[in-house]
C-alpha cells in the first residue's frame, strides 16, 4: 500500500472548523465537508496539492452536524464520489427529522440559540451506509485503514483508523479555546454538543487501545493519545447535559 498523507482543510481560521483529506497514490478520501458553501475552500486546498475534485474517491461524513455534512451534497456533485455515512444519522442527513443538540456548557447553550447549527444544508441520501459496529476496510478507495461506528457525539458518528496510527474522529473530541481558536489547541475539551459523554469515553479509550497515536478532529487538534486518555477519564464520570432541540432521545432531561 502506498504512503499516505493527511492534509488539513481549514474551513474556518485558527482550527475552528476543519475538514481533512487522506491522500494516497491510489486515491484520496475527503473526511467531512464543512459548513454549507465550503466547496471552493476545499477546491483551493486540493489544487494547492496538485489535485482536483476528480481525485476524491470517497466522501466520508463523520456525523450529521451542519459543519461536517454541510457541503456533502455539492462535493458529491462536483467529484462524482460516493458519500459514506452511518445509518443511525441518516434521518438527519435526509432532513427527515431535525438534529438534536445536547449542550456541554455555556458555549453550546449560547451557540444553540443562534441560527448557525440549525442552518439547513442540502439534504442527501448517503450512497454507502454503515449499518452496525463492524469495521469496514477503506482499501478499495486506496487507503490503508478502516472505518467504524463510534457513537456518543451523535447516534451515527463514525471514525477512521489508519494503518499509520492516525485516527480521524470528527467531533468525538475537540481542543482549543472555544473549539479551536488561537490558544490551547493541544488541550482536549468537549465539543459544544455531545449526546453521551460515557459512550464517547469508551470509544476514545478503544481507539487508543487499538493503537491510535494521533487524533485529527473537526475542531482544534491534532491531539496525542495521552491527552485523549486524560480527557476520556474525565468524560467517564459525566452524565449527559440538557438537549435543546426536538427529537431528543434522553427523556430524563
Ligand atoms: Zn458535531
Ligand atoms: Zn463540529
Amino acid at each position: 500500500m502506498p504512503a499516505q498523507q493527511i492534509i488539513r482543510i481549514p474551513i474556518l481560521p485558527f482550527n475552528m472548523v476543519n475538514a481533512h483529506l487522506i491522500r494516497s497514490e491510489a486515491g484520496s478520501i475527503l473526511v467531512d465537508t464543512g459548513i454549507p458553501g465550503s466547496e471552493r475552500k476545499i477546491e483551493r486546498v486540493l489544487s494547492r496539492h496538485g489535485l482536483s475534485f476528480k481525485d476524491i474517491k470517497l466522501i466520508v461524513v463523520t456525523h450529521a452536524h451542519t459543519d461536517h455534512a454541510g457541503s456533502a451534497a455539492t462535493v458529491r456533485e462536483l467529484s462524482g464520489a460516493p458519500i459514506l455515512a452511518h445509518q443511525d444519522d441518516v434521518d438527519f442527513y435526509t432532513r427527515k427529522i431535525p438534529m438534536t443538540y445536547c449542550t456541554t456548557g455555556w458555549a453550546g447553550r449560547i451557540f444553540v440559540k443562534t441560527p448557525v447549527p440549525h442552518e439547513p444544508y442540502q439534504g442527501f441520501q448517503p450512497d454507502i451506509l454503515l449499518k452496525n459496529a463492524d469495521a469496514t476496510s477503506l482499501e478499495e478507495f486506496g487507503v490503508d485503514g478502516v472505518i467504524r461506528h463510534t457513537a456518543g457525539h451523535t447516534p451515527g458518528s463514525i471514525a477512521i483508523e489508519l494503518a499509520t496510527k492516525d485516527a480521524m474522529v470528527g467531533d468525538l473530541i475537540a481542543s482549543g479555546i472555544l473549539i479551536g481558536g488561537i490558544a490551547f489547541n493541544s488541550r482536549a475539551m468537549r465539543p459544544p454538543f455531545e449526546d453521551d459523554p460515557q459512550t464517547v469515553a469508551r470509544e476514545l479509550q478503544r481507539l487508543v487501545r487499538a493503537g491510535a497515536e494521533r487524533f485529527h478532529m473537526g475542531h482544534g487538534g491534532p491531539l496525542g493519545a495521552a491527552e485523549v486518555l486524560r480527557h476520556a477519564r474525565l468524560l467517564s464520570t459525566m452524565t449527559p447535559g440538557p438537549c435543546m432541540s426536538p427529537g431528543c432521545e434522553h427523556p430524563s432531561h
